[in-house]
């Protein structure tokens, strides 16, 4: 009665959760919810029964639940139990307890990994939190219905037995899946506050599933947006990571536009989302991304991030060539200041950082196609990514077809075909443009590639380059 009239003073209490009883779950049986158990991973039935048979609950949850209830095969199945990691690390053979911020347990079999879960209590207030209310820690243990509070969003806060094909629900997961909605569960500036990497997740669900994030959700999220900055940048990259390598990139990059997400925010969404010149490119990449992922294929970050970042390297490069510095050093300092920028902010991997670097610096050597260049660069580790980067560059039209298609002949041919296509590519006075071959070079046997041919926006046909390297 008194918190009834407390929040019709306060105005707050959200449409977001309806008049229910979070305590208690709603119950569906296997006609009710027609989760197909095909598509259950055996590995994660494993587990869910080796804890029964100890004495523990034990439930698939999360996204795993989501993805069964729409009929999609789960890419990873996360197990909720009331065992501690202590408890559960204990039971499996192979099992090591991991995390700072939360504890889990992950259990492998062979290359398959399953986090398992402790439920969490709910009693944030004691948990130490950062000067902006993110929470830093938080290892107490609670009730499922607790665990299920903590969740972020309904349809993420369900849980599956396998042994029973029951799924629990506890606040209206199953009707928001129906209805193809986003929902926090709780206060949604309260939870943004706790962990501001929600209004990334929203974004990419929202984007992947196609699903309409419900607008007390959605409202806070252009206010609050800035509360990323706090957020460790390496926890925003795994966030960002999974938003474009979801296989929805292009869907998410917009979606995160339309919510307010990418301004100011990440260097790197500024680039991306705001470059007039590289936006075709930019859009070829993530196309071409979203079709490997759809195709089954692996898409490597470094092919990734270093086409994002490509238009932003042309423009420092070309400043650099101008103030006097050759080509290939200042390819250099174009891809130093640009690594250097993003790193700050999104802790790019040192890994990554060096394809992107690779990827980028073999750009200038495909002008090459005399002498023994052309063989040099076929050996490359990188070949293939640097080649579908190249692609890349001659479908958004910033340099000529004529160039992507001569490797296409050359690395597809025999050999016989390489050196003919090498004859006469020192005839030929195609203008591989871009940026590389402004500067003259010393002249060379053959003659070569000559020209400024300035990024020539729309010019050329697409050739269709994949994207991701192999
Ligand atoms: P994906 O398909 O991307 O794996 P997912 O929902 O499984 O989606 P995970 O990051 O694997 O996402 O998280 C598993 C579950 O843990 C989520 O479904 C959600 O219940 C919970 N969870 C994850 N991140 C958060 C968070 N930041 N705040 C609250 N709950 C979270
Ligand atoms: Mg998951």
């Amino acid at each position: 009665m008194i918190k009834k009239l407390i929040r019709k003073i306060l105005g707050t209490k959200d449409k977001t959760a309806k008049a229910r009883d979070t305590n208690t779950p709603v119950i569906l049986g296997p006609d009710a919810h027609g989760i197909d158990p095909k598509l259950l991973s055996s590995n994660a039935v494993r587990v869910t029964s080796t804890l029964q048979e100890a004495g523990f609950e034990a439930f698939v949850v999360g996204g795993a639940v989501r993805d069964l209830l729409l009929g999609v095969k789960p890419k990873d199945f996360d197990i909720a139990t009331n065992a501690t990691p202590e408890q559960v690390r204990k039971l499996f053979r192979r099992a090591f307890i991991i995390g700072k911020r939360f504890q889990i347990v992950h259990v492998m079999f062979g290359q398959d990994l399953l986090e398992v879960t402790t439920f969490r209590g709910t009693t944030l207030d004691n948990a130490p939190k950062d000067d902006h209310g993110r929470v830093l820690r938080d290892n107490t243990f609670g009730s499922q219905a607790e665990d299920a509070v903590r969740r972020d969003f309904t349809i993420n806060a369900m849980y599956y037995n396998p042994a029973n094909q029951q799924v629990l629900d506890y606040h209206g997961g199953i009707e928001d899946i129906r209805a193809k909605t986003l929902r926090i569960i709780g206060q949604p500036e309260a939870r943004y506050r706790e962990d501001p990497v929600r209004m990334l997740r929203v974004v990419r669900f929202a984007a992947k599933l196609k699903f309409t994030i419900e607008p007390v959700t959605a409202a806070p999220i252009p206010v609050m947006a800035s509360l990323i900055d706090n957020v460790p940048p390496a926890r925003v990259f795994d966030e960002m990571l999974k938003l474009l390598m979801s296989g929805h990139a292009l869907a998410c990059l917009q979606q995160l536009r339309k919510e307010g997400l990418h301004h100011g925010l990440l260097p790197l969404l500024d680039v991306v989302l705001e470059q007039p010149l590289g936006f075709k490119f930019v859009t070829l990449a993530l196309d071409s991304t979203d079709s490997r992922i759809a195709a089954g294929k692996t898409v490597s970050p470094g092919f990734l991030f270093a086409s994002l970042l490509w238009h932003q390297v042309l423009e420092k490069w070309t400043a650099y060539r101008a103030a006097g510095e050759q080509t290939i050093p200042a390819l250099h300092l174009a891809a130093d200041d640009v690594l250097d920028s993003q790193t700050e902010k999104l802790a790019l991997q040192r890994k990554i950082g060096t394809d992107m670097r690779d990827i980028w610096s073999m750009q200038p050597r495909f002008e090459r196609r005399t002498g023994k260049s052309p063989y040099k660069l076929l050996e490359h580790l990188r070949f293939r990514a640097g080649y579908d980067f190249l692609l890349l560059r001659c479908a958004s039209g910033e340099i000529d077809a004529e160039l992507g298609e001569w490797w296409t002949a050359f690395y597809e041919g025999d050999e016989a075909t390489r050196e003919d296509l090498i004859a006469t590519a020192g005839q030929s006075s195609s203008a591989t443009g871009g940026a590389a071959s402004k500067r003259k070079r010393a002249p060379r046997r053959g003659g070569r590639s000559k020209g400024p041919a300035e990024a020539a926006e729309g010019g050329a046909p697409g050739t269709g380059g994949n994207g991701g390297g192999e």
